[in-house]
Order: C-alpha cells, then sequence, then structure tokens
C-alpha cells in the first residue's frame, strides 16, 4: 500500500492532475466527504487528508509514504528525514513582510528601530531579519496574520501572498518579498528502499507532468 499525504484545497486541486498522469483519481471529494482516508482507483494506492502543516510530520515518521507540502510549511519544519525530489510549480506564492500603509517601514529599518513581527512563519521570518540585521520580536500566531498590524498587535507581518488581494482588502502594503513559494513532493527515505518500484512510478509520473514555468 502507497500512502500519499495531502491538505484539502489549493494543494489537494493542484495535484489532481499530477495524478491523473501517474493514472490515480481519487474517488472522493474531499469537500462534500469527513472521511479523512480516501480510496483512490488505484486499490494499492490511498490519499490521507491532514493539515497542510502536518503533511512533512506525518512522512518523516511513516503515517504517510509520500507527501505535497508548500516550501514553506517545508523550510519552518526543518525537512529531516524527508528525501525532496521534486518542485512541483504547483500553489505558487510568495512569503513577503506587509505593514499598515500609514507605517514608515523604510525609516523603521534604517533607524535600526526594533520591529514586532506576526507571524506563522518564524524561522522564516527570523532568517530573513536576521540577514538584513533588523532587531525584531517575534509574536507567533497560527492564523489571520492580516488582523496584527490593524489591532497594534505587531508592526509587520510576515504571510503568504499570491494575488495581494488579501493585503489590500486590510490596507497592508508588501514592503519586503522574502521568496517565492512552491509546493514539493517529499517522501519517506526508508519507504523509498522498501517500496521502491511503486514509488518511483509515482516520483516519474509527477515530474513528467509538472507544469510550465511560467515567469
Ligand atoms: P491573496 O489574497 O491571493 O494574496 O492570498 C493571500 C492569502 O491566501 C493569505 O491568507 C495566505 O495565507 C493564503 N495563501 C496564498 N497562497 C497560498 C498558498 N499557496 N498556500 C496556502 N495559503 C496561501
Amino acid at each position: 500500500m502507497i500512502t500519499l499525504a495531502l491538505s484539502k484545497g489549493r494543494i489537494f486541486d493542484e495535484t489532481l492532475p499530477l495524478l491523473a498522469a501517474a493514472g490515480i483519481e481519487v474517488l472522493e471529494d474531499p469537500e462534500k466527504s469527513r472521511k479523512l482516508i480516501l480510496p483512490t482507483n488505484q486499490p494499492n494506492v490511498r490519499v490521507v487528508l491532514v493539515r497542510a502543516t502536518d503533511v512533512p510530520t506525518y512522512v518523516e515518521y511513516g503515517g504517510a509514504d509520500i507527501g505535497v507540502t508548500g516550501k514553506d510549511t517545508l523550510i519552518e519544519h526543518g525537512g529531516q528525514g524527508l528525501y525532496q525530489p521534486l518542485d512541483l510549480r504547483i500553489a505558487q506564492c510568495r512569503v513577503s513582510v506587509a505593514v499598515r500603509s500609514d507605517f514608515d517601514y523604510a525609516q523603521a529599518v534604517r533607524k535600526g528601530s526594533r520591529l514586532k513581527v506576526a507571524t506563522k512563519y518564524t524561522s522564516i521570518a527570523r532568517d530573513f531579519f536576521a540577514t538584513k540585521g533588523v532587531h525584531v520580536d517575534m509574536v507567533k500566531l497560527y492564523g489571520s496574520m492580516e488582523l496584527a498590524p490593524l489591532t497594534g498587535l505587531a508592526d509587520a507581518i510576515v504571510d503568504l501572498v499570491s494575488t495581494g488581494n488579501t493585503l489590500r482588502a486590510n490596507h497592508l502594503v508588501e514592503v519586503e518579498r522574502i521568496m517565492d513559494i512552491s509546493s514539493h513532493l517529499v517522501v519517506n527515505q526508508a519507504a523509498l528502499k522498501l517500496k521502491q518500484a511503486p514509488l518511483r512510478r509515482i516520483i516519474d509520473a509527477f515530474a513528467s507532468a509538472i507544469p510550465p514555468e511560467n515567469n
């Protein structure tokens, strides 16, 4: 049995064409079903639905053999114990710094002010500001980062940005682009040895179906 860990939403939806290239069709719609284990048309392949941040953990400890996860999640997890054979170029976005439109970020950085930064991505944010030589107080949040500068909880946020609509709707502006993000295929290292042939078949099929570079 091959177990594939996916998170609901964009990653699940954008992984479906890659699965199709491997001849795998998921037989239930996760938006309609409450099941956490979804069968596929291949009796020896199943999909488990987990939170996006849990995908690397499931694959690391062998709860799943293979998974699809954002580079952001992978960096925060650390990637230990994971073979990362492919950048799938799906669920593309970027990690950016954003502030209230009336906050003078450039001046705060120039003056060497201490910045209060709210984010779910504390490793990425810490590395970025350390490299820039900016002192930060980090506030760890698990969601709705956009609210932090609006309520005075933080001066800046570090969050995923795709179209920029969420920032605009909350009167925030993107002031730094930290890194581009896409989803990657991760494989349990022991499983790669024990289930080499079926996993290789899936990895090769995914590789052949990666969407072309769009920038
Ligand atoms: P947007 O309004 O299109 O810039 O999207 C920003 C919102 O969607 C933020 O709340 C992000 O956390 C979330 N988001 C954007 N892209 C992704 C992605 N690839 N994976 C997960 N969340 C995302």
